[in-house]
């Protein structure tokens, strides 16, 4: 068995569950020496959809059965821990957790925070306890990173009792992306994230930017909800809270009504038919003037939170982009930063304008703060996480 595990199973492989309401994506990872390879990854899809996987049981069933068929069976020594992506951990996970009995009942009790996403996370965990009884399994929160936000930017101001009483507050989501990506921003400038502020703009499907302060995080645009902050591909993001009253009120819509029309109706979708960054894209080239003016407006909120967040950090050393659009749309991280040069914000069109796969700078050389593509990984977080709590 490999030197470098010293605890538990003595195995050094983690197996990454994102259980989510209809699919199951895993990742299992080799964890010696820090290496991080990925040895096997996948999803089941259509949970509850489909007579083969009628639901969660099921899914894990198909995901063991797939490992198997690689050799890489859940029963195997190898393994030193499961790792699950949990989307809410409230006020009480700040950290990567052993799961427990006492610990699936308080991320139950946060049901009420995240009711699309933690019973789907609960599920996977209790399915995948009863497959492997004796194996550690970490529970990695998204909302963790985002715990060390000081009172006066996770506060709203509203009365405080009731705030209290109903926990609400900005926890912040993306957790693991925003801690993955400001530490790889670091390593590209060759520092230790202590010495670094950045900006993290996360822009997948859900989208969100965090400021981050010599490798701790300060300020992040979700909320108590992944609702709040930048325009999304489906979600609104800001708006005045007075919409909702005005909704209900004079447009007669139901509380479910306005969620949905929010969450699923809105953003890129909402605004041009589309919420995939690629087709508003070819839109745009083609004269289409909603897909246009979706764009203009995704721009101009993210734009928005690079200056708050400039303000907020006072020296930002790098703004790296990340996730499906951050990573792959130049034209978004050109029309983001545009004509920010008296900040000391410089795109440089070539580097921005070249593909790849591996973190990479494109600022203009001499710019004073480094500008990146950052390509996140979520599993390898959890993977790193997860190790670390069980072979210490
Ligand atoms: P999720 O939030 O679902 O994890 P991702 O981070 O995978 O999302 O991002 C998905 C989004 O990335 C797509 O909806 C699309 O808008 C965008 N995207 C993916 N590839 C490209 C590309 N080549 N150019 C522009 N946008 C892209």
């Amino acid at each position: 068995m490999n030197g470098n595990s010293r605890g538990g199973s003595g195995g050094t492989r983690v197996l990454v569950l994102n259980s989510g309401s209809s699919s199951v994506k895993y990742q299992l990872l080799e964890m010696a020496g820090g290496a991080g390879d990925r040895l096997a990854s996948g999803i089941v899809e259509r949970i509850g959809e489909v007579p083969e996987i009628p639901d969660h049981s099921a899914a894990l069933k198909q995901v063991a059965d797939e490992l198997a068929a690689q050799g890489l069976g859940l029963d195997s020594p190898e393994l030193a821990a499961v790792g699950h992506r949990v989307v809410h951990g409230g006020t009480r996970f700040t950290e990567p957790t052993l799961i427990t009995d006492e610990v699936v009942a308080a991320i139950e009790r946060l049901v009420p925070l995240a009711p699309l996403h933690n019973p789907a996370n609960i599920t996977g965990i209790k399915v995948a306890r009863a497959l492997r009884p004796d194996l550690p399994q970490v529970a990695v929160f998204d909302t963790a990173f985002h715990a060390t936000i000081p009172d006066y930017a996770a506060r709203y101001a509203i009365d405080t009792a009731t705030a209290d009483a109903h926990g609400v507050r900005r926890y912040g989501f993306h957790g693991t992306s925003h801690a993955y990506v400001s530490r790889a921003t670091a390593r590209l400038l060759g520092k230790e994230p202590a010495e670094v502020n950045t900006i993290v703009l996360h822009l997948g499907n859900g989208a969100s930017a965090s400021a981050v302060e010599g490798g701790v995080c300060v300020d992040t645009s979700m909320g108590l909800t992944p609702l709040e902050g930048l325009v999304m591909g489906t979600r609104s993001g800001d708006l005045d809270p007075a919409v909702i009253f005005h909704l209900s009120r004079v447009g007669g819509m139901t509380t479910d009504e306005i969620d949905t029309l929010l969450n699923k109706r809105s953003g890129l979708l909402g605004l041009c038919g589309d919420n995939d960054m690629r087709e508003i894209g070819r839109r745009m080239d083609e004269g289409d003037t909603a897909a246009q003016l979706a764009f203009d407006i995704y721009i101009h909120r993210l734009r928005k939170y690079v200056g708050a967040y400039t303000a907020v950090l006072g020296r930002v050393d790098a703004i790296a982009f990340t996730a499906g659009v951050g990573e792959n749309s130049a034209a978004v991280r050109q029309a983001a930063l545009r004509g920010l040069g008296s900040l000391g914000i410089e795109v440089d069109a070539v580097r921005n304008a070249v593909r790849g796969s591996s973190a990479r700078l494109i600022s203009a050389p001499g710019g004073r703060v480094a500008v990146a593509v950052v390509p996140t990984d979520e599993e390898l977080e959890i993977a790193t996480e997860a190790y670390a709590l069980v072979s210490t």
